[in-house]
């Protein structure tokens, strides 16, 4: 029941949040709806979940241009030509990981007379499998994003690896923060730290998440 489900998530953030002195507030849950109908939607809408992430323009096009007056996320790889696509629907992007993505955003974002807001996306365990820009690249990437006038980059994303070893995990949301951090004494405001999904999350927390992106401990699927 998603009722239950949203209530132990929320348990498990304020434990978490507790164990690592952080203000439960702090941590904005992100319901990811990929896979979920628009009535589980409209159901999570109704529980108070108000931020909502998708993974695919085309898969979510309907219960975006639908669900109104909540925040939806886009949190999947983006193809450059799809940037038209997710301005102005999404209050936030996830997943700005290359130049050519930011160039695009930038022309959509500019025809709309809005500001992008985004995060980027940094691979920090290095898998091959994983989009995201290798963390030797973000000191630089920051820099040029900087005479991109109509982005704003509100923090950093990343992914941990799919395995059971916690210490692996949490040195990867750790290394995330850490970057975070060494950007913001180079004079940069990252305040936003999206990790976590539904098998990490505590952890993510401990470590700092202010965004948590979850789907399956919501939906059950
Ligand atoms: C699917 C997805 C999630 C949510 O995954 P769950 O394991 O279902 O919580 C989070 N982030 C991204 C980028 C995803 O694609």
């Amino acid at each position: 029941m998603l009722s239950e489900n949203y209530k132990q998530v929320r348990d498990r953030i304020a434990v978490a949040a507790h164990n690592a002195s952080r203000n439960p507030a702090a941590v904005k849950l992100v319901a990811v709806t990929k896979n979920v109908s628009i009535d589980e939607v409209y159901r999570a809408k109704e529980l108070g979940i108000n931020d909502f992430g998708e993974n695919r323009v085309q898969d979510a096009a309907d219960k975006v241009t639908r669900v109104k007056e909540v925040r939806w996320h886009f949190i999947g790889h983006l193809q450059s030509n799809k940037a038209k696509d997710v301005l102005p629907g999404y209050s936030m992007i996830h997943s700005l990981d290359r130049l050519s993505l930011a160039r695009a955003l930038q022309r959509c974002a500019e025809k709309h007379d809005l500001k992008a807001r985004v995060l980027i996306q940094v691979n920090v365990s290095e898998e091959q499998s994983k989009s995201g820009l290798n963390p030797r690249d973000l000191a630089g990437f920051l820099k040029e994003l900087q005479c991109f006038d109509c982005i704003k980059v509100c923090g950093l994303m990343t992914m941990a690896p799919d395995v059971r070893n916690v210490e692996l995990i949490r040195s990867c949301f750790r290394k995330l923060h850490n970057l975070r951090d060494q950007q913001q004494q180079s004079g940069y405001e990252l305040p936003e730290l999206s990790m976590g999904m539904s098998n990490d999350y505590p952890i993510a927390v401990e470590e700092g998440a202010t965004i948590v992106r979850i789907g399956s401990a919501l939906f059950g699927i």
